[in-house]
């Protein structure tokens, strides 16, 4: 018998085939007729289908009628056309196998509703939620768009290190990575001696493979890296994670509008996936989620995306009249409410705002002439705010050791990087997209611990 998903065996197609489906039961209902009706899910798409077990079954009384949430079945029937609301097809059942029990007084997705905080408790069973295989299949959906976009466009698929010996954006945000004793680390001169740790010296869990992706950039023109990095910032917001997901596309020959211009061109890509591919996934985050995602993402679809200078961005917040919590001024951060009064009130739409204030932004971005700004671009968005962040890289060797300076960072220990200028530079750029920030902001999911399947953040980590 031919093995079926729940999403093949709902297809009108399916009609008159026999099929074997596998999953977990969702609900169970009794009828008087000598029958009952099963929900059953097996994760292929948000919907169930129905199943109709019929009394005459031999293990009727004895198993199907004692089925309740969380059981898991493996299903022999024949696919019908359904007279019921919102279904195309459904089972009849001629044969009924239980492969789990869920004891019904102990599962705890039972019955009621629970709330998102109360499931991130229990991270090994929320995939069994509507919210979360949705969260999921969407996740996935974004992963095989991001890949396909690449590829597409000639990229080449490189992997950069999770453990790396080069504190790139300052040592206070990593994780130290070590097999020192802890209790007691060899010392010398009064301090640890990392010369006997694993790799002969201090090391971390990355927060970018950015400066490993300019290497390979530098010899094979377009390249991605796609793999977790981990920050260990104490932000304990709803857009941060301790572990999170981020793509890294770098580029040789590649100057900062042609940067944004593939920002823009990716993003829209997986928007227009997603929506192509999800459709029910996305009806249901519309409905139950936030009732403005799909307006969202088909508006900025249709637009283009607003450039502006920091300076003017900064301008048009002071002239606002808002009244924010942190006042914006010129040489500091733009703060969350500050990108969402720009993309959700200002432009209602997703705005790139490049040239910042060299003071704020790392040593690898290109200094500009007027002395004061770098070639950064964040682009920001409705809601989540910055999604991307990125920036033309410095490719002149004299001025990246003086910003290395300027930053207190000694250009003898990226000898390595400098040699990448030294050698054969380009002007040459990239960026770096939070794949949990760009599933927060399709699906409308407002805590980022939700999009991702395990989130670490400060205090938390289950298993
Ligand atoms: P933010 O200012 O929002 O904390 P950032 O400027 O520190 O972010 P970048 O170093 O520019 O972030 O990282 C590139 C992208 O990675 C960001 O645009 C964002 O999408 C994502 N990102 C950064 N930090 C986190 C985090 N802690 N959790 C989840 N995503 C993150
Ligand atoms: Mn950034």
């Amino acid at each position: 018998m031919r093995k079926m998903t729940v999403a093949e065996a709902r297809e009108k197609n399916a009609i008159g085939q026999s099929a074997l489906l596998q999953g977990w039961i969702r609900t169970r209902r009794d009828s008087k007729g000598g029958f009952s009706f099963l929900e059953l899910n097996d994760g292929s798409c948000l919907a169930n289908i129905q199943v109709i077990a019929d009394a005459d079954l031999p293990n009727y009384a004895e198993q199907i009628q004692k089925l309740s949430a969380g059981c898991s079945v493996s299903i022999e029937g024949e696919v019908k056309a359904s007279g019921g609301k919102g279904q195309e097809t459904e089972i009849l059942a001629t044969g009924v196998v239980v492969h789990g029990w869920a004891d019904a007084q102990e599962y705890p997705l039972q019955k009621k509703r629970h709330s998102f905080e109360k499931l991130r408790e229990w991270a090994h069973l929320r995939p069994r939620t509507n919210a979360f295989g949705a969260v999921a299949r969407v996740r996935n959906c974004v992963c095989r768009s991001i890949h396909n976009f690449f590829q597409e466009e000639g990229f080449l698929y490189v992997t950069t290190p999770v453990i790396t010996t080069s504190d790139c954006e300052g040592a206070g945000d990593m994780f130290r990575v070590t097999t020192l004793d802890i209790d007691n680390p060899p010392k010398q001169n009064g301090t640890v001696d990392f010369t006997q740790d694993f790799f002969g010296k201090p090391s971390y869990l990355t927060v970018s493979g950015q400066l490993e992706a300019e290497t390979y950039a530098s010899a094979l023109g377009k390249v991605y890296t796609f793999g977790p990095t981990f920050r260990a910032e104490n932000s304990n917001t709803s857009r941060h994670l301790a572990e999170f997901w981020m793509v890294e596309p770098e580029m040789a020959f590649c100057t900062l509008p042609d940067n944004m211009d593939l920002a823009e061109r990716f993003l829209k890509r997986i928007f227009n996936d997603v929506l192509q591919q999800c459709g029910e996934d996305m009806a249901f985050f519309n409905q139950r989620i936030d009732n403005t995602t799909l307006e969202t993402l088909q508006g900025v679809l249709a637009s283009d995306f607003v450039r502006i200078t920091y300076t003017e961005a900064i301008d048009r917040l002071e002239r606002s009249g808002h009244k924010f919590e942190f006042q914006p001024s010129w040489g500091h951060d733009l703060q969350s409410e500050h990108e969402r009064y720009l993309t959700e009130e200002e432009f209602a739409a997703p705005v790139i705002v490049y040239d910042y204030p060299r003071t704020i932004k790392p040593f690898y971005m290109y200094a500009n002439d007027d002395g004061k700004t770098v070639r950064a671009m964040d682009v920001l968005t409705p809601k989540v705010g910055e999604i991307i962040g990125g920036s033309q890289r410095e490719d002149r060797l004299d001025i990246l050791e003086q910003r290395m300076r300027e930053q207190d960072l000694d250009p003898a220990s990226y000898w390595w990087y400098g040699d990448l200028r030294r050698f054969g530079s380009t002007p040459h750029s990239g960026f770096g997209l939070g794949l949990e920030r760009l599933v927060q902001f399709i699906t409308g999911m407002a805590n980022i611990r939700d999009v991702i399947p395990f989130p670490r953040t400060p205090g938390n980590a289950e298993f």
